[in-house]
């Protein structure tokens, strides 16, 4: 049965980083919530604490084949977000991103049930406009090392898009910036938890190329408020909507600033710049602010405070989680094809 005053509400990707906050948030809003997750990047110790939950169910799937339940909402998180791992089998990757969006579409479709994709700010590429508004179309390498990830997640806004006019559905699209916080793998290759780690294990921080790229870094509870507030708007809204944190950092200023917040005496370690990476990135955040009222409220050193302190507890308590994915991968990138 479902709950009077609560929607039964679908998570694909619900045990990765982001899907387990938004099962947590969903769940704390009075919703039920169904996670789907194969186990790729993400972990069951993500969500151990739900597993009994009543309002909360796990179903261990893979969206690239086709799925029947009985839903009133989709956020379709389910996809490898570090490069490391999306590259590691680009091919399940671009599945991912393009059939297993399908599915959800038509899942979606038949229920007539409201459908949130998660897409990103790779859809931008290595941006030639700065910051980058949602009018941009992009400058993606369609036959790069990233295309798996950036391709796949353009088709899926694509296809978003044509269920939206051929069918009607009631779809938003959300280009997620860098966001980071607890419950991010210690292996998952992505630059905070990787600065973290290091810093946190007194060992060198891997700066790839000279450090002077660019990113912004949101914090997952302002991310996951975002998420939710764009489900709420009416059908007229489906985006895209850049979701992110307007503050943009060189890698090696980031580097600086774990170091300081661990307290570590960890030096830099200079490593090869992977193709592809993009030199500057940073959302323009105008529509959210407008459509949602939505703006980040955590600033990165309080955001890197507590994820900081959430890994110090990870790597106290011994093993990191186990996982049935490509997570053993080496922290540096895969197929680095080295640009200096
Ligand atoms: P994550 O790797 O922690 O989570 C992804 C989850 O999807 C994992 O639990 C994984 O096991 C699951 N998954 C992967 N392929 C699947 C499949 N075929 N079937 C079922 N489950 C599958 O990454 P995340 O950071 O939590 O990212 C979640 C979503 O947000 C992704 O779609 C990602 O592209 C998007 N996103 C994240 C960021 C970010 O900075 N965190 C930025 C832009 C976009
Ligand atoms: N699909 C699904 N669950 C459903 C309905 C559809 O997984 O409850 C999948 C279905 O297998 C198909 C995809 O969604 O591959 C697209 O479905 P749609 O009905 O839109 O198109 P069609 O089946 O006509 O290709
Ligand atoms: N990066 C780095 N050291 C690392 C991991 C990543 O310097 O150990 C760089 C990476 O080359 C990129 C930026 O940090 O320029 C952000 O990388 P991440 O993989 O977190 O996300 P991206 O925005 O590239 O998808």
């Amino acid at each position: 049965m479902k709950p009077a005053d609560g929607k039964r509400i679908l998570v694909t990707g619900g045990a990765g980083f982001l899907g387990s906050h938004l099962c947590d948030y969903l769940l704390r809003q009075g919703h039920e919530v169904l996670c789907v997750d194969n186990f790729h990047t993400g972990s069951r110790r993500n969500i151990l604490h739900l597993l009994g939950h009543p309002r909360f169910e796990l179903l261990r799937h893979d969206v690239t084949a086709p799925l029947a339940v009985e839903v009133d909402e989709i956020y379709n998180l389910a996809c490898p977000a570090s490069p490391v791992h999306y590259q590691t089998d680009p091919i399940q990757t671009t599945k991912t991103s393009v059939l297993g969006t399908l599915n959800m579409l038509g899942l979606a479709r038949r229920l007539k049930a409201r459908f949130l994709q998660a897409s990103t700010s790779e859809v931008y590429g290595d941006p030639l406009q700065h910051p980058q508004t949602e009018a941009y179309w992009g400058n993606v390498n369609p036959l790069g090392i990233r295309a798996c990830y950036d391709e796949g997640k353009r088709c899926a806004e694509s296809l978003c898009m044509d269920y939206r006019r051929q069918h009607g559905l009631d779809v938003k699209i959300v280009r997620i910036f860098n966001t980071y916080g607890p419950r991010m793998h210690p292996e998952d290759g992505r630059v905070v938890s990787n600065f973290v780690v290091q810093a946190l294990s007194g060992q060198p921080l891997t700066i790839y190329g000279d450090g002077s790229q660019t990113r912004s870094f949101c914090y997952v509870d302002d991310l996951v408020r975002g998420l939710a507030r764009l489900m709420q708007t009416p059908p007229e809204t489906a985006g895209p909507v850049n979701l992110g944190n307007p503050v943009e950092y060189s890698m090696r200023a980031l580097a600086e600033t774990v170091i300081r917040l661990c307290d570590s005496r960890s030096g830099i370690l200079f490593m090869p710049l992977p193709g592809d990476d993009p030199a500057r990135r940073r959302p323009d955040i105008s529509l959210a602010r407008k459509l949602l009222h939505w703006a980040p409220e955590i600033g990165l050193e309080e955001g890197l405070a507590r994820t900081i302190a959430y890994f110090r507890q990870q790597l106290d308590d011994a093993e990191p989680p186990p996982v049935d994915g490509p997570l053993h991968a080496p922290a540096a990138a895969v197929g680095a094809d080295a640009r200096q």
